[in-house]
């Protein structure tokens, strides 16, 4: 009885609790495949699947459950710095692990498959607003090279689905959606917080050594200190992605420790957001009153949620270990300083730049300042840097109605610091030794030309709910060749500045 199972509750000193996902019923319709989650991971031909109905009845959890275990993990979690208590995949329902041809092994979820119980007071559905983005964003993520969690399909259906979008009792009937989502593991921070917070030490031992053993396999599961190592290896790896968010103006909105993946991939895309116009304050979240999560923020927000973390491995070391764990956390700064540097220097051409000096730093922050004052855009500053010569871009300083095609550089040029920025560029580029050729080729393999902005996002739902099922298609193609110019992309404007009713979207916790 599906009821019996998934009533909502507290539950103690268990990991999982067993479900019976609920499929949608009114015309559950497969809207997208990710082609390459299909052929690259799980071994299915995208055509058959879109064409035949087996593929979506298993995309909607409408699965003959006789013989499997299907279920919703129980964790906790920092929700905007205060202990929220027992959280759990509320609409979130594990599949099981499916081991590929390259021998990876891969875990299913469906998000928005009915209720758990960790549900909480929500209905444990998905609409499709929020279900298109979670598709087309962590696609779009990993064709940026950024570590994040995959996804197969889109399902949508006709089922009503109520929801106030912005908190403000703005009540509207919206319609459900299932997303086949897929990582190696979906541990999070939260899945061993809330271990420690109820004392439940040996699950918490148990649940360590078996993430080290199966994701972290380099590191000896026999050595006393192997939990430090853990540590260490997922400070490194936070830091990481954390800076590979920057360099892409990715503000992921709600980082909460129950949305920090103990893999450091980017987890739970809600009210992301990528911004336009360079601004460090940027909020993509209305739910995010103070900005706590804004994009300046998101180095110390991964601090933080590394520090809670500690907090929870602490049952499992001794005093000195103790020690060594305030020590790591201590280097995190510095490592990701480092790497945010190592990322912004390639962009701007910079190849294998392990070390950087004050007087990098000083570089970087000096465009950085011109791009906030000039409202630049972001992503189409680094692009356009990318694209023209630095000969043409000295023409350009004198005469910017040389090149009508570049939108960002107009006033980026007429900034009074830009032409010593520029020589201090050419000089830098000498120093290292890189040709114009190199710099260039280097740079559009790392900026890309088209990101998921909040408008194209919004362009894509619509049709979506229209039951047009093209966009989405033709959307995700352009966004998984991020870096290659693409006509059909530049004829819709998709690298061309957001349309005017691009600055009214608004993108809250509601999905
Ligand atoms: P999020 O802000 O998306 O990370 O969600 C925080 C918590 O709320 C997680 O435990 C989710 O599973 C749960 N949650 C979010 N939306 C729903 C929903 N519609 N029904 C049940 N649980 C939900
Ligand atoms: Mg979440
Ligand atoms: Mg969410």
């Amino acid at each position: 009885d599906t009821d019996k199972k998934n009533f909502v509750r507290e539950v103690r000193n268990v990991l999982f609790s067993e479900i019976k996902p609920e499929p949608l019923k009114r015309n559950p319709k497969l809207a997208a495949v990710s082609d390459q989650v299909l052929s690259d991971i799980l071994n299915l031909d995208p055509d058959r699947a879109l064409a035949q109905t087996d593929f979506l009845k298993f995309a909607n959890g409408d699965l003959n459950v006789r013989n499997q275990i299907l279920f919703a993990h129980r964790y906790g979690g920092h929700q905007f710095s205060h202990w929220a208590g027992q959280l759990g995949d509320g609409r979130a329902i594990m599949l099981g692990e499916y081991v590929n041809h390259l021998g990876e092994r891969w875990e299913l979820q469906l998000k928005g498959s009915g209720k758990t119980p960790y549900s909480r007071r929500g209905d444990g559905k998905a609409v499709i607003r929020s279900s298109v983005r979670e598709f087309l964003c962590s696609e779009a993520m990993f064709a940026l090279g950024i570590p994040t969690t995959r996804a197969a399909s889109l399902v949508v259906s006709d089922d009503p689905v109520i929801r106030d979008q912005f908190y403000n009792g703005n009540i509207k009937k919206e319609r459900a959606a299932v997303v086949l989502r897929l990582a190696p593991s979906w541990f999070r921070i939260g899945s061993l917080e809330i271990l420690a917070t109820h004392n439940e030490i040996d699950n918490l031992r148990s649940l360590v050594d078996f993430i080290i053993v199966n994701y972290f396999p380099f590191i000896n599961a026999s050595d006393p200190d192997r939990v430090l190592a853990f540590y260490q290896e997922i400070v490194e790896k936070t830091a990481r992605m954390i800076a590979l968010w920057q360099s892409v103006g990715f503000t992921h909105g709600v980082c909460n420790t129950d949305n920090f993946s103990i893999l450091s991939l980017t987890i739970d895309y809600g009210p992301f957001g990528f911004m336009d116009n360079y601004d460090p304050q940027f909020v993509p979240n209305t739910s995010d009153d103070e900005g706590l999560y804004k994009y300046e923020r998101q180095p110390d927000v991964g601090w933080f949620n590394l520090n809670k973390l500690r907090i929870a491995l602490l049952p499992l070391m001794n005093k000195k270990q103790k020690k060594q764990a305030d020590i790591i956390l201590d280097g995190y700064s510095g490592i990701f300083k480092s790497k945010y540097m190592e990322i912004f220097l390639k962009k701007l051409g910079f190849v294998g730049m392990t070390t950087y000096t004050e007087d990098d730093e000083q570089f970087l922050a000096v465009l950085l300042k011109i791009m906030e004052d000039t409202k630049a855009d972001f992503t189409m500053t680094f692009r356009e840097l990318s694209e023209i010569s630095l000969k043409d871009l000295n023409k350009y300083i004198k005469d910017t109605s040389l090149f009508p095609e570049y939108w960002t550089l107009p006033d980026l040029v007429n900034h009074s610091w830009f032409e010593s920025w520029l020589n201090l560029y050419k000089q830098k580029l000498e120093d290292a030794n890189i040709s114009e050729i190199q710099r260039q080729s280097i740079m559009k393999k790392t900026n890309p030309r088209y990101i998921l902005r909040n408008w194209i996002a919004q362009a894509v739902i619509e049709q979506t709910q229209k039951n047009n099922f093209e966009d989405i298609h033709s959307v995700l193609n352009i966004l998984t060749n991020p870096f290659t110019y693409n006509k059909v992309a530049e004829q819709r404007g998709l690298a061309g500045p957001p349309p005017d009713w691009a600055g009214k979207l608004r993108v809250s916790c509601s999905s």
